[in-house]
């Protein structure tokens, strides 16, 4: 860190993603990704001619893109707000809608702590209940702004959309973010609700079901007032946000809807048969509706057991936070993954 690093930035804890090791080949069960390549049309959309147009700016309305998903989720352009990955709008969200604060959950996704923290934002964060849910109740926001992953991260676990409706009642000043990045693997997605609660923010990432993380693509869907907010930042910052590649391969995303509907039903049954050899180990399990497991063993330590299983291959997520050190979090891959993950971890159990 150099001396002229501003005070505020050099104390801060920043975000620790997951690992992305180069040393040998994993099976990367880490950074909840998905196992599938993206679509044809996606591979057609990234081609010479668009690599050629590289010495262009990107279109910074990111009309066709927006045109493509308003289409897709039935409502108007002015609705959609595109970003460079979902971490982009999280961070506008923090700078724009908390002039009362931020609340969160305790246990969730570990960057609203991180954006709290570089913004200066005095944040609540709300325990969960002694099962992991999250309980509607205890969001009163007053003002805050409220951010909830739904499903939950690393839980897996999800609020249903009456539950939802009843935290945006509840809190007609403070906008609601719904961070949706694992919503299309067995959650419902509450943007509907935008026509009716004009703070409410939904926003979703072209990272997981899509396949598509390291394109960098994140949208919201919200009110067109909240939307302007972010644009507003958005030219404030990075007018050009979205480059060039990534907008073709976002509309032959958008187009190729059907291909990443059935990926997400081979995620789901992978899911399901993972959760059902781990409970047969003797693993507890929370119930995901994400492309991930959470579970512990009372056999392993959660950080031994992910250690050992880089030793043989397998890359896990293990947090050192005090409540959930016990477990590992297990990125839903292809039934081949899962099952060499499976077979390495009874071997682990057996000591072998
Ligand atoms: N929200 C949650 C809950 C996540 O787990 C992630 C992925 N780390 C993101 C948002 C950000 O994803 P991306 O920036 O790749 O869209």
């Amino acid at each position: 860190m150099s001396r002229f690093l501003k005070d505020r930035y050099s104390k801060l804890e920043v975000y620790t993603p997951g690992e992305q090791p180069r040393d040998k080949k994993y099976i990367k069960l880490n950074t909840n990704e998905s196992p599938f390549p993206p679509s044809k049309g996606v591979i057609k959309a990234v081609n010479k001619s668009e690599v050629k147009d590289l010495r262009l700016y990107s279109d910074p309305t990111g009309t066709a893109l927006k045109t493509a998903l308003a289409e897709l989720h039935n409502v108007k352009r002015e609705n959609i707000f595109l970003s460079n990955g979902s971490d982009d709008i999280l961070n506008f969200s923090f700078m724009a809608f908390t002039e009362k604060g931020a609340m969160f959950p305790e246990i969730s996704y570990g960057f609203y702590e991180v954006f709290a923290e570089l913004h200066g934002i005095e944040s609540v964060k709300v325990p969960l209940k002694d099962d992991f849910s999250i309980d509607p109740k205890d969001y009163i926001g007053d003002g805050r702004m409220i951010v909830i992953a739904n499903p939950n991260a690393p839980t897996g676990l999800c609020l249903s959309v009456e539950e939802i409706e009843g935290i945006l009642k509840q809190n007609p000043d403070s906008v609601v973010v719904i961070d949706e990045a694992y919503v299309d693997f067995g959650g419902q997605s509450c943007y509907p609700l935008i026509k009716t609660y004009k703070n409410l923010l939904v926003v979703q990432t072209f990272s997981k079901s899509r396949s598509m993380a390291g394109a960098r693509l994140g949208f919201s869907i919200a009110d067109e007032e909240l939307i302007a907010d972010l644009e507003r930042i958005k030219y404030s910052t990075n007018p050009y946000n979205i480059n060039r590649l990534t907008t073709a391969a976002g509309v032959a995303a958008v187009k190729d809807n059907d291909y990443y509907i059935k990926n997400c039903q081979k995620i789901i049954a992978a899911r399901d048969y993972t959760t059902r050899e781990l409970e047969a180990l003797g693993f507890f399990v929370i119930p995901s509706k994400a492309n991930f497991i959470f579970a512990k063993s009372d056999k392993i330590g959660g950080e031994d057991l992910y250690l050992k299983l880089k030793e043989n291959g397998i890359l896990v997520r293990h947090f050192t936070k005090e409540k959930i050190k016990d477990f590992n979090r297990i990125t839903v891959g292809s039934q081949k993954e899962m099952e060499a993950f499976i077979k390495v971890t009874k071997q682990i159990l057996e000591g072998k």
